[in-house]
């Protein structure tokens, strides 16, 4: 690492040069980004590329999609001649792929590299922990998040930030907090944008605002859930182990995976009985190990056949197959077979009507349809086809009102501006932006409504033309 933060300069807002406290000729050669450290790489906690990305646009005052649009996508269609989509479409979901297998994640690893003078952003990708798998299905579409993790990393001061962990589409539940992992906003139901647009702060919502770290309390318990946990454990013991293959021996190679596998289903004649173990098909598993043209199963398949034969990855690519033998057809655990989200069960009208008459009453919190179907611990879907009008009309309120809250946020904030402003000028000194800033809550003058407010102010107050 080339001295941190306090070396780089930050190219996006000239005004920060000036501000270090360095001479030229103490430094060495200077980042043109802020270099800052990746969080928790070397656990299976490591920052994903994107959360990275993210937090740099935050660091240099400036929306992470704006940060990408700037710094990032230029040189890459222009000098490596990638093609992507525009930047809107991008940063809500193309995005994703920087964390991935293709050549966005590894030449946009290397470019944060070079812009920031680090050499181990490309390890927050998916090749430098899961190795050289096909990148089908390994990513989620958007992002997922632990609410509990989000909360408690809050209450405890720490920074919040976007683990890769998180964006495995195999990764459903907490490894930590044994709970499911979220991937709409419990406000406004939406998705999570890759890369964060203007007034969104780590850990909010990228549509409404709103913390995500708030914790639904609707997951019940019970076999199924241990089932899951138990196939969840199991696959985080499997990253945590590829992940420290990688960080000893570089990027994994599975093709000993497949040629161990062959060797065994061959010589043993074990196609049925594993593809009924693992219910698969024979096709399938002949598919894999076909040397001259193989079939290479996604990341899920791989470890749910795994799974199913009670070895780990790392065990057939060392050709450790003796247990194989043992493995018995009656007792196998299928993690293919368990279902991804709480089951579905019969609706209690007289329950659900109590709570949509509570909500529609004001006697609860303006609730939206997700959160009643939370609270009840049914499907949104159902609760949706039992009661279309009452969702409708908690739908329409619960918007009302978050609308009414963001209108008070912004006036609250806005006369926090003025007042600050005003404050500074009593005391005869100039209102920058940082100075206002050193009056707000932190992160107040990142929102480019508060810039708007503070520019305003200043103008009636004759400092700007
Ligand atoms: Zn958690
Ligand atoms: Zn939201």
């Amino acid at each position: 690492m080339k001295h941190a933060s306090t070396v780089a300069v930050c190219l996006l807002r000239p005004q920060c040069e000036g501000q270090n406290t360095f001479q030229e000729s103490d430094m060495p050669a200077r980042s043109r980004l802020y270099s800052l450290a990746p969080y928790k790489i070397e656990t299976v906690w490591r920052e994903s590329l994107t959360g990275y990305i993210n937090r740099l646009g935050w660091t240099h005052h400036i929306s992470p999609r704006a940060f990408v649009a700037e710094m990032i996508l230029p040189p890459l269609t222009k000098d490596l001649g990638l093609r992507l989509p525009a930047a809107a479409a991008f940063g809500a979901d193309g995005a994703m792929s920087f964390n991935g297998t293709g050549d966005l994640a590894s030449a946009g690893g290397a470019l944060l590299n070079h812009l920031t003078m680090r050499t181990d952003l490309h390890l927050l990708t998916l090749p430098w922990w899961v190795g050289d798998l096909p990148r089908r299905g390994q990513l989620r579409a958007t992002p997922a998040w632990c609410p509990l993790c989000l909360a408690e990393w809050r209450d405890q001061g720490q920074p919040l930030y976007q683990p890769l962990l998180w964006m495995f589409h195999i990764v459903t539940l907490c490894p930590r907090h044994r709970s499911p992992l979220m991937d709409q906003c419990l406000y406004c139901q939406k998705r999570q944008m890759i890369l964060a647009t203007n007034n969104t702060q780590p850990g909010e919502c990228t549509s409404c605002g709103t913390f995500l770290g708030e914790d639904p309390k609707s997951f019940a318990g019970g076999p199924e859930h241990e089932q899951q946990m138990a196939w969840q454990e199991w696959v985080i013991s499997v990253l945590e182990e590829l992940l420290t293959i990688s960080q000893a021996d570089g990027q994994l190679q599975w093709e000993p995976f497949f040629s161990h596998l062959a060797t065994y289903l061959k010589e043993h004649r074990a196609y049925s009985k594993l593809a009924r173990v693992t219910g698969s098909t024979r096709q399938a598993l002949h598919h894999w190990v076909k040397s001259d043209d193989p079939y290479a199963p996604t990341f899920q398949t791989l470890l749910q056949f795994c799974y199913a034969c009670n070895v780990t990855p790392l065990q057939v690519m060392r050709n450790q197959l003796d247990h194989l033998q043992q493995v018995d057809e009656r007792e196998t655990r299928r993690a293919s077979s368990l279902p991804q989200r709480p089951a579905r069960r019969v609706v209690d009208r007289e329950r659900c009507q109590a709570l949509f008459q509570a909500v529609l009453d004001g006697k609860e919190e303006p609730l939206g349809t997700s959160q009643v179907a939370q609270r009840l611990e049914y499907d949104e879907h159902s609760l949706m086809q039992h009661f279309p009008v009452e969702c409708a009309e908690i739908t329409r309120r619960a918007k009302a009102y978050r609308k009414r809250r963001k209108e008070q946020r912004f006036a609250l904030m806005s006369e926090q501006v003025r007042q600050a402003i005003l404050t500074l000028c009593a005391s005869g000194v100039y209102p920058s932006q940082d100075a206002v800033q050193s009056l707000l809550p932190s992160g107040t003058m990142r929102m480019q409504e508060a810039r708007v407010v503070w520019r305003t102010t200043l103008q009636e107050l004759g400092f700007e033309r």
